[in-house]
């Protein structure tokens, strides 16, 4: 191979095949620069040695495919070229045959100023050839291989599921497949192996995983696909932590491949709890967690400021940031506004000049440094109070709306002023740049007001907490209330999060068809819409099933994270954009009328 030579194969015959990555035509002597996926080669041709190779190479151009058959030499001293591992020697030419010529390509492979995307994407084939890209696909066979392995030696089986099959939800839109040979019926693609991963532990199969594609039809923010691939997994009989423990196994061994040694076991923390600290579900544990600073304000402060006294005040603090200018602070102020009533939003400059007693306390509190960004966010005194949940619930809604949107200011401001506090910074410890959290018991359900019904916050075959059933008991009597006793079902569900983003999530799961039964009804499905929905599911569940449990993660992000890569799109070999186009083989098309007669289907303009 190109990238495989090297000084002791020197005096040694060599046959390369590759493309011409550039040709340097110096009159009697040409070189070339020959690549394929190992690297780059230097091939002479010397018009003095071999007019007839010399002749040939004359006509070579970018991108052509050709095999040489030559001598490796080493280089003379002051050819070398130490920037490239073949750099010390090259192949001098006996012979050369052309396999390929090619079209000049819209962009090489070569070019250091990246085309615009689209056209990367329309020439794929062309894009692919380029180091970035070789090198992320093989992270992804790497990662791939190392998770397989993994699972494997834990004595799981990898088993596949069926593409072609009923709506499984996950919380997004099916893609559908008409079914020619009964006109008017679906197949719809799975939006994850749910179903069919817990059917696997009624058969029989205790330990399951997939490295496997789903497919989601929704409005695609930023960077989603529509098709995507999970490190899906279903075992029988485990706690939460037995999952845990599987998962963080293969997250070493994927980690490793990519030559990065993590710590585990990661750090657990209760929805509750990343609320009330973060204001958020998935955590950045890069950045401080919040402080409560209501009590460092005397209660007439607060009154001056307006705000509710009976209300969460906390500061949030972003190392290293300075003050904002007030343009700055001009910036993130949409972000208070936020929909469930009107926050406070202070600066703390304005603090320190109108509360100096309590500025002291608050920069005490929160540890703050000098250069340290400081905000504080409270409820103003017009935001209700509402305290309909039980104990065990520590955050109310109107709490929740408070620590949201301080939450959503924290990551915008960090994210925002990543340069000027540097803590999104690789240190080179894999300890400090990859963050790991578990979050755990999450809320069941959550309540959408506009259908005024409630939804499965994970997916509906998640086991509600063992010590909730008797509010789940209660609840299905309320279904359509906002304050139902739903509202304060916890789950056995737990996310994995790195560095803020969810990695991926999973559930113990019910195992008995009564709560089933019961949970579809708190999701407001009838008898007969649960029967028509998910009658195989319900049925299965009824020949002794076993208490199961498992997690998806996504393959993709985690490549993504290991390859450096900024965009799903850069490990995917064959993506879509955002608009879920395949910009290479245009798709989708339309099809034609004899097609569409076939599948019974009239498509309306
Ligand atoms: N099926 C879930 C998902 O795709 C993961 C799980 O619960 O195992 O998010």
């Amino acid at each position: 191979m190109c990238g495989a030579l090297r000084p002791s194969d020197a005096g040694k015959k060599a046959v390369l095949m590759g493309w011409v990555n550039r040709r340097r035509d110096l009159g009697s002597i040409i070189f070339i620069d020959l690549r394929d996926r190992t690297g780059v080669a230097q091939v002479v041709l010397n018009r003095e040695l071999n007019s007839a190779a010399h002749d040939k190479a004359n006509v070579l151009r970018n991108e052509y495919v050709i095999a040489v058959l030559g001598t490796v030499k080493l280089r003379d001293a002051d050819t070398i070229n130490k920037n490239i591992p073949t750099g010390e020697v090259e192949l001098v030419a006996d012979e050369i045959r052309i396999l390929n010529d090619s079209k000049q390509p819209p962009f090489l492979p070569s070019d250091t100023a990246l085309t615009n995307e689209e056209t990367r994407l329309k020439y794929r084939y062309i894009d692919l050839r380029r180091d970035v890209m070789q090198f992320n696909i093989e992270m992804r066979h790497r990662v791939a291989k190392a998770i397989r392995d993994y699972l494997s030696g834990q004595g799981f089986f990898e088993i596949e599921t069926p593409f072609m099959t009923r709506s499984t939800p996950e919380g997004a839109r099916d893609y559908l497949v008409p079914s020619r040979v009964q006109p008017g019926a679906f197949y719809a693609l799975p939006q994850s192996p749910q179903m069919f991963k817990q059917i696997l532990m009624i058969s029989g199969f205790d330990k399951y995983f997939q490295i496997v594609r789903c497919f989601r039809d929704e409005d695609l923010r930023a960077d989603r696909q529509p098709e995507f691939t999970q490190i899906d997994l279903e075992m029988s009989y485990p706690q939460p932590e037995r999952v845990w423990e599987v998962v963080e196994g293969f997250l070493v061994a994927a980690f490793k491949a990519a030559g990065l040694e993590i710590k585990t076991p990661f750090p657990r923390m209760d929805y509750d709890e990343a609320i009330r600290l973060y204001g958020i579900d998935k955590p950045d544990l890069r950045l401080p967690a919040f402080t409560d600073v209501r009590e460092c304000f005397a209660p007439e402060n607060l009154q001056q400021l307006a705000v509710n006294q009976n209300l969460p005040v906390v500061a949030i603090r972003i190392p290293s940031v300075g003050e904002l200018s007030r343009a700055e602070r001009d910036s993130v102020k949409p972000l208070f506004i936020s929909k469930g009533g009107a926050k406070v939003f202070e600066d703390f400059k304005r603090i320190e000049k109108n509360f100096p007693d309590a500025a002291a306390k608050i920069a005490a509190k929160s540890r703050a440094q000098a250069g340290d960004l400081l905000v504080v966010v409270a409820g103003s005194a017009q935001t209700g109070e509402q305290t309909a949940l039980p104990s065990h619930r520590k955050v109310t809604p109107s709490e929740l709306a408070i620590y949201a949107s301080a939450g959503l200011l924290r990551i915008t401001l960090a994210q925002k002023y990543a340069e000027r506090h540097g803590l999104f910074k690789k240190s080179g410890d894999p300890a400090k740049d990859f963050r790991f959290l578990w979050v755990t018991n999450f809320p069941m359900f959550e309540w959408y007001e506009g259908e005024k019904q409630w939804n499965a916050a994970h997916h509906p075959f998640t086991s509600p907490h063992e010590e909730d059933m008797s509010l789940l008991e209660k609840g299905v009597e309320s279904v359509n209330d906002p304050q139902s006793p739903l509202s304060a079902v916890r789950a056995l569900a737990y996310d994995v999060v790195l560095n803020g983003t969810e990695l991926g999530s999973g559930s113990i799961r019910i195992h008995r068809q009564d709560v089933q039964r019961r949970i579809f009804r708190a999701l407001g499905m009838s008898e007969e819409e649960a029967k028509a929905r998910f009658g195989f599911f319900l049925e299965a569940l009824e020949y002794g099933t076993p208490p199961h449990g498992g997690i998806a993660l996504g393959l993709d992000r985690i490549v993504m994270i290991l390859a450096g890569a900024e965009s799903l799109r850069e490990v995917i070999p064959f993506p879509k954009t955002a608009r879920a186009v395949d910009l290479m083989v245009d798709a989708p098309t339309p099809v034609g009328e004899k097609q569409l007669k076939e599948l019974g289907i009239i498509v309306k303009k």
